[in-house]
C-alpha cells in the first residue's frame, strides 16, 4: 500500500532533510519520488545558490536513489545539481557507483572530479579503489596507491584497507602484503582481505599462517575470514582443522551465517563425509544461493543424482533462481550419472533462466554424450560450440574415445588437445593407453615417446590420507614412508585373497613400472591404522586408473572396509566389491 506523505513546506528545509533521511533508512521509492515532485514542483531543486540548505537536500538524493538500486537516478539527480558540485556530493556518486558495480562510470567521474579541482579524500579513495579492483587493472592501482600516499589520508586503516583489497583484487600479492605490513593500524577487514586472497591464488600455506596470527593478535575474526580459511581446509581436505573450526564458528556465534555454512557444507563433502555435509546444511537458519549450489556440488559429486534433482526443485521452491554455477552442478550430476535426458533438458533450461551456456557448460553436454556412448553426437557437439572449446571439452571427449574404444576420435581429440598446448600428462597417457587396448602398439609406443620427447612426467600422482591430524602423503612406488614395510607387506597379503577371488592386475591402461599406484599405499596405511568400522578416506590428485578402480573394488570386497577415493573427478565409495560410481568416471 503506498502511503501519503505528510509534506512540510518548502520553506523549512530542515524538515524537509530529516524526512528525506527517514525515507532514505526505510528505502521507500515511491515516498522519495513524492517529496522530489513536491519540491520540483515549487521549485525548490535544483536550486543554483550554493550555500543554500537545498543543496543538501539534493545530496541526499544522491544516495536515497542508491539504496533503492537505481544508480542512474543517483546520477541524475548529481547532474542536476548546481556546479561545481560540493565534495560530499562527489562521494556520495563515486560510492554509489562503485557499489552498483559500475568501475568504468566511477574512474570517469573520479577524473571529472580531479579535474574540476576537487582533491581525493577518505571517502572517495576507496571507492575507486573497489572499481579499480573490479577492472583488476594493475597500472592504475599503483597509480591510485601512488595518489593516496600524497592525501593527509594515506595512512589511515580505512583508505590502506581498501588499498590493500585493490591489489589483491588487481593479484597483486606482493604489493598487499607490504601495504598490510606498513599498516599503522589494522582492522578485521585488512587482515580478512590479504587472508583471502592468499587462500583465492592457491597459497593455502601463507593464508593459514596468516589466519594464525590473527588469531594470537585476538583480532576478532568474522564470518569472511572464517568462511575462506574452512574453504582452504575444504581444497586441502583438511578434515581435522576443518572440524576445530568448526568448532570455533560455534564458539564465536557465526555458524549461522550462510557464507560460513557454505563453506562448512563443501568442507564436509570434500572430505568424503556427505552426510555431516547434509546435516550442516539442513541446521543453516538462513540460506543464500551459494549455501544451494554448495550443496548441489556435494550430492553432484558424491553421485547422489536423485537428490540434486529434488534439491533444484527445493531451491526454486524456496524462491532462488539458478544461475551459471547451479548449472554446472546440474549437468556435472547428470554426466557423473549418465543422465542423457535431463542434461539436455536442463541444457535447454538455461536460456530460460537468462544464463548463457560458458565453456564449462558445453564441456559437460561433451562429456555426458561421451560417457553415454554417443561419441559421434559428442564430437559433432563439440565442433558446432560457438565458442572456443576449452581443454576440459577435448580431455572429455577423449576420455570417452578411451573407455568406448573409439581410436580415431581419440586420436583426433589427442591431436586438438595438443595444439592447444596442453600440458597435461594425463591425455598422452590416455592415447597411448587406447592404441594400446585396440592392439595398436606402433601408435601406442609413438605416443609415449611423444609425452616424453615433450619433456612431460606421466603419473605425476600424488594420493594423501589424513589420520590424526597427520597427513599421510603418498607417491606411485614409494618407500619412503616409516611404515612402508607394513604397508606392502598387508597390501601383498591382501592381494594374494583379491586374486583368489578372481581379481586380474591390468596393466592395459598404464605402462608402469611400479606395482601400487599411490592411492594403493595411502589405503594400506590405512588398513593399519584406521579403526575397524571406520571408512578409509583417501585422496588423490589425479584421476584413479582402471586398474586401481578394480582392485580397490576387490579389496573392499576381501576386507569387508569401506574406502572413499576422491579423485580429481569425483568421489568413490567403494563398498562390497562396488563403487558408487558405476565405473563411470
Ligand atoms: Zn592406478
Ligand atoms: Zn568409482
Amino acid at each position: 500500500m503506498q502511503q501519503r506523505l505528510r509534506l512540510p513546506p518548502v520553506s523549512d528545509p530542515r524538515a524537509l532533510i530529516s524526512l528525506l533521511l527517514s525515507i532514505s533508512t526505510t528505502r521507500s521509492l515511491s515516498q522519495g519520488e513524492q517529496l522530489q515532485a513536491h519540491l520540483l514542483k515549487s521549485g525548490c531543486i535544483p536550486c543554483s545558490h550554493r550555500a543554500s540548505p537545498y543543496t543538501l537536500l539534493s545530496n541526499h538524493f544522491i544516495t536515497f536513489y542508491s539504496r533503492c538500486n537505481l544508480p542512474l537516478l543517483s546520477l541524475r539527480s548529481f547532474l542536476s545539481l548546481p556546479s561545481p558540485p560540493s565534495r560530499s556530493a562527489w562521494s556520495s556518486l563515486l560510492s554509489c557507483l562503485s557499489n552498483h558495480y559500475l568501475p568504468s562510470l566511477t574512474l570517469s567521474y573520479f577524473r571529472s572530479m580531479l579535474l574540476a579541482g576537487v582533491p581525493p579524500n577518505d571517502h572517495s579513495i576507496p571507492s575507486v579503489a573497489r572499481a579499480v579492483g573490479c577492472l583488476s587493472d594493475s597500472s592504475l592501482a599503483r597509480s591510485l596507491h601512488g595518489m593516496s600516499v600524497k592525501t593527509p589520508f594515506g595512512t589511515g586503516v580505512y583508505v590502506l584497507t581498501s588499498v590493500l583489497d585493490m591489489y589483491v583484487k588487481c593479484l597483486l600479492l606482493e604489493e598487499a602484503q607490504k601495504v598490510f605490513d606498513e599498516m599503522p593500524e589494522r582492522n578485521v577487514v585488512s587482515w580478512s582481505a590479504l587472508i583471502c586472497g592468499y587462500a583465492d591464488a592457491g597459497l593455502c600455506s601463507s593464508a593459514l599462517h596468516l589466519f594464525r596470527s590473527a588469531l594470537s593478535d585476538r583480532v576478532q575474526v568474522n564470518d569472511c575470514t572464517l568462511s575462506c580459511v574452512i574453504r582452504i581446509c575444504a581444497d586441502t581436505s583438511l578434515l581435522g582443522l576443518g572440524a576445530l573450526l568448526h568448532g570455533l564458528t560455534v564458539k564465536v556465534n557465526l555458524d549461522s551465517s550462510p557464507f560460513v555454512g557454505s563453506a562448512l557444507v563443501s568442507l564436509y563433502s570434500k572430505c568424503g563425509l556427505l552426510d555431516s555435509s547434509y546435516k550442516v546444511f539442513d541446521e543453516m537458519p538462513e540460506r543464500n544461493l551459494s549455501s544451494w549450489n554448495s550443496v548441489l556440488i556435494a550430492s553432484a559429486q558424491h553421485g547422489n543424482i536423485g537428490t540434486v534433482f529434488k534439491l533444484f526443485e527445493a531451491m526454486q521452491a524456496a524462491g532462488f533462481q539458478p544461475n551459471y554455477v547451479t548449472f554446472i552442478c546440474l549437468l556435472t550430476a547428470c554426466s557423473h550419472a549418465g543422465r542423457l535426458d535431463e542434461g539436455k533438458r536442463y541444457f535447454s533450461l538455461m536460456s530460460l533462466y537468462g544464463v548463457e551456456p560458458g565453456p564449462e557448460h558445453y564441456a559437460a553436454m561433451v562429456d555426458l554424450l561421451g560417457r553415454v556412448g554417443r561419441i559421434s553426437e559428442a564430437l559433432s557437439f563439440i565442433q558446432s560450440m560457438p565458442i572456443e572449446p576449452i581443454e576440459s571439452a577435448w580431455g572429455a571427449l577423449l576420455t570417452a574415445s578411451r573407455i568406448h574404444k573409439d581410436t580415431n576420435t581419440a586420436a583426433y581429440a589427442a591431436q586438438k588437445l595438443f595444439e592447444m598446448g596442453s600440458r597435461n600428462p594425463g591425455m598422452h597417457m590416455l592415447l597411448a593407453g587406447t592404441y594400446r587396448a585396440a592392439g595398436q602398439h606402433l601408435e601406442a609406443a609413438q605416443a609415449r615417446k611423444a609425452m616424453r620427447d615433450s619433456g612431460l612426467r606421466k603419473d605425476a600422482g600424488l594420493s594423501w590420507l589424513e589420520a590424526g591430524g597427520v597427513i599421510h602423503t603418498f607417491v606411485s612406488g614409494e618407500q619412503r614412508h616409516d611404515r612402508s614395510v607394513e604397508i606392502y607387506r598387508v597390501l601383498e597379503e591382501v592381494g594374494k585373497r583379491m586374486e583368489a577371488a578372481g581379481y586380474e592386475p591390468d596393466t592395459s591402461d598404464v605402462h608402469r613400472n611400479v606395482r601400487y599406484h599411490s592411492e594403493r599405499l595411502a589405503i594400506g596405511l590405512g588398513l593399519l591404522i584406521v579403526p575397524e568400522g571406520v571408512p578409509i578416506r583417501v585422496m588423490k590428485n589425479i584421476r584413479v586408473c582402471n586398474d586401481c578402480h578394480t582392485a580397490i573394488k576387490y579389496l573392499t570386497k576381501c576386507t569387508g572396509r569401506v574406502v572413499i577415493l576422491r579423485d580429481l573427478n569425483r568421489f568413490h565409495r567403494f563398498e562390497n566389491g562396488t563403487c558408487s560410481c558405476g565405473d563411470f568416471w
